[in-house]
């Protein structure tokens, strides 16, 4: 394998990465391969999978932790707190805005049985 590629693991009903520049539909990649600054200030993550990565049914889209369910993850952040720090993820990780990863990826084996 070229070293400059990497095998990640995503759910095979998630969403095809877009074209960077396009929106964000929630399709997990970047946050499998590396972390964000917030994973590697907060929970002292610096490789992927980011461990916050939250694949949610309903939307059938990945979410971040750290913004949806912080305290999960943080357990030290109380909740009056939550709210706060909620929007500060959002800012701080551009939650909905456009895709910024210049990662291409394929599927592989789309056709694996979800677990
Ligand atoms: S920023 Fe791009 S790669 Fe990351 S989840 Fe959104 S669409 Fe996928
Ligand atoms: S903290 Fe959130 S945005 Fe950052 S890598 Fe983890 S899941 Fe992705």
């Amino acid at each position: 394998m070229p070293e400059n590629r990497q095998i990640i693991y995503l759910r095979p009903d998630a969403p095809m990465k877009p074209e960077p520049g396009q929106r964000c539909n929630g399709c997990g990649v970047c946050c499998a391969i590396e972390t964000c600054p917030v994973a590697r200030v907060f929970l002292l993550q610096w490789r992927g999978p980011c461990r916050a990565l939250q694949w949610q049914d309903s939307s059938r889209r990945y979410l971040c932790g750290m913004m949806e369910t912080p305290t999960v993850f943080l357990s030290v952040l109380p909740a009056r707190l939550k709210p706060w720090f909620r929007r500060c993820v959002n800012r701080w990780i551009a939650s909905g805005t456009a895709c910024d990863s210049n990662v291409e990826a394929s599927a592989i084996f789309p056709d694996l049985p979800i677990r």
